[in-house]
């Protein structure tokens, strides 16, 4: 069986060969984590957006949208925290002259120790069978308990460096328990050191006094400064919340995974303002949401945790991640936090402007606490089509790449195949086409054998194949072939509709997210 970086590497080479996403500036040998979206990659991230802005704007009457710009004025990023306290925690290893988080670092030794715990259980229920006591076999056995006695030891020490911003305490940990690195597999390290992540230019001509401004690190702020008002001309009553996409800018220290990690991402954020008092009680509410839009798509139940922050950043009083089974391992895709009155409260007091919330039914007026949703585009696509890349065997010794993505998301969702490019099939095939485009994304493709044309459809995920043949002309009936079983089946050209739009209808995945 092939390895999960295996799998993970031909998912990259798979992304660029079928124009889903290219290195930036490939000509000039790419720019480290920073990346394109091709003709398909677009698509398919355009329909993630749109599933995500219309579950909150249709699926909320209390949700409403903003477009703010990127460029904000530099006092933002001072009251926010950001230009104080954006950091992470460097080092790097003197041999290999590669540099790495240390937190992360850290995680990974952590998560080490996890899979030890695991491989020994699992191999545990293989033994015992169906009167296997996983319990029981953690409180007892010697090996997962030593296991769980270190990481223990180790989680507690991290927890409390990290809270203590005590960069040595974190260097310790790493010499303490023989990290060392992957590359040049010594342990030579610096000492740890703070990196601030905000990308910064200058907005105006040095000569009337240019002044330094920031790329936003997050979109969040762009809605915090506008909240009140959005309130006052959309008449919003608290509880009301706000949503964005847009792009955001880290000078990520290590970026090593692809779109996982890049220095310019996109951001699908919305922040809920609530009574103060009431903030745990939506903070449950949006978990439960969030969680059940990312499983409406059918990648996997599985495939998702949640995972509580061990530090909390300095705004928040509680904070959850939504990690997905990424090929190498749980990773984040987004972030469940609670905010509370921070920011606007810190927008208040740096602007000196009254940014207060009256609540008509209380008859007083306060600051509103903040549950904030916060996703990235990219790492949802990586998810995606990570959880959707398979290379089946078929019968008679071929094989197939196929992306099972959910039909929703699908960049094509139909495609057009006469069987032969004569005898009037081109002609019959594009009328069904002119019917079909104006409700779904059609592709028309008359070149090759049908089988070649079908693995080309397979490679992007395209849900539909539609072949028109000789008899089609006779009877308006054509061909239909399913992606994922790859079942034929003879349909009348007037049911076409339906077929395609009971599978590729949003209504579907929000139907399931409401319940
Ligand atoms: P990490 O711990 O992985 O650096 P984070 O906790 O800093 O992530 P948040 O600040 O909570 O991330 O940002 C919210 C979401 O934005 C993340 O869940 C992720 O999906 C996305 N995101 C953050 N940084 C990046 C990045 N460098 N590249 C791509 N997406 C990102």
């Amino acid at each position: 069986m092939a390895s999960q970086d295996d799998v993970f590497k031909k998912l990259i080479a798979h992304s660029k060969e079928y124009g889903f996403v290219f290195p930036s500036s490939e000509i000039y040998d790419g720019l480290g984590a920073v990346y394109d979206y091709g003709q398909n990659g677009v698509e398919l991230k355009n329909n993630i957006k749109r599933y995500w802005w219309d579950s909150m704007i249709l699926l909320n009457e209390n949700v409403v949208g903003i477009d703010a710009a990127i460029f904000m004025h530099p006092t933002t990023w001072k009251a926010s925290g950001h230009v104080d306290a954006f950091n992470d925690p460097l080092i790097d290893n003197k041999d290999s002259k590669k540099r790495y988080r240390a937190d992360v670092l850290i995680e990974d030794l952590l998560a080490k120790y996890d899979e030890k715990i695991d491989k020994e259980i699992q191999k545990a229920a293989k033994r015992f069978g169906d009167s296997f006591d996983e319990k029981q076999f953690r409180e007892t056995n010697p090996r997962v308990l030593e296991n769980q006695a270190k990481r223990d030891e180790i989680h507690a020490r991290f927890v409390k460096a990290l809270n203590d911003s005590d960069l040595d305490e974190l260097k310790a940990i790493i010499v303490d328990y023989d990290v060392v690195d992957p590359i040049s597999g010594t342990k030579n390290w610096t000492d740890v050191r703070q990196f601030n992540l905000m990308f910064s230019t200058e907005m105006g001509s040095t000569a009337d006094g240019a002044m330094k401004i920031y790329l936003r690190p997050e979109t969040a702020q762009g809605i915090f400064v506008n909240y009140l008002n959005v309130q006052k001309t959309g008449r919003m009553k608290i509880p009301f919340g706000i949503a964005q996409i847009g792009k955001a800018f880290r000078n990520e220290i290590v970026a090593r995974q692809f779109i996982f990690r890049m220095r310019e991402f996109e951001q699908m954020e919305m922040q809920f303002f609530v009574r103060p008092g009431e903030e745990m009680k939506w903070f449950e509410h949006w978990k439960e949401m969030r969680i059940r839009w990312h499983k409406a798509l059918g990648l996997g139940d599985h495939k998702y945790r949640f995972h509580d922050h061990d530090k909390l950043a300095h705004y928040a009083n509680a904070a959850t991640d939504i990690e997905f089974e990424m090929p190498f391992g749980f990773k984040e895709v987004e972030g469940i936090h609670s905010r509370t009155d921070f920011d606007l409260s810190s927008h208040e007091k740096f602007s000196g402007k009254n940014i207060k919330y009256f609540d008509p039914e209380l008859n007083q007026s306060y600051t509103p606490y903040v549950i904030e949703t916060s996703i990235g585009v990219d790492r949802t696509f990586l998810s995606i089509m990570a959880a959707s890349y398979c290379e089946e065997q078929l019968e008679g010794g071929d094989s197939r790449v196929v992306l099972k993505l959910p039909p929703v998301l699908a960049p094509v969702k139909v495609a057009i195949l006469p069987l032969v490019k004569k005898d009037g099939l081109p002609e019959k095939a594009r009328e069904i086409m002119d019917n079909l485009k104006f409700d779904f994304k059609c592709t028309y493709d008359e070149k090759d054998s049908i089988g070649k044309r079908y693995r080309r459809q397979d490679a992007i995920g395209t849900p539909f194949c539609i072949t028109i043949d000789h008899q089609t002309l006779e009877d308006d009936c054509v061909t239909v072939r399913h992606r994922d079983n790859m079942e034929q089946e003879r349909v009348k050209i007037s049911d076409l509709f339906g077929i395609i739009d009971q599978q590729v209808n949003m209504k579907n995945l929000f139907r399931k997210i409401v319940k």
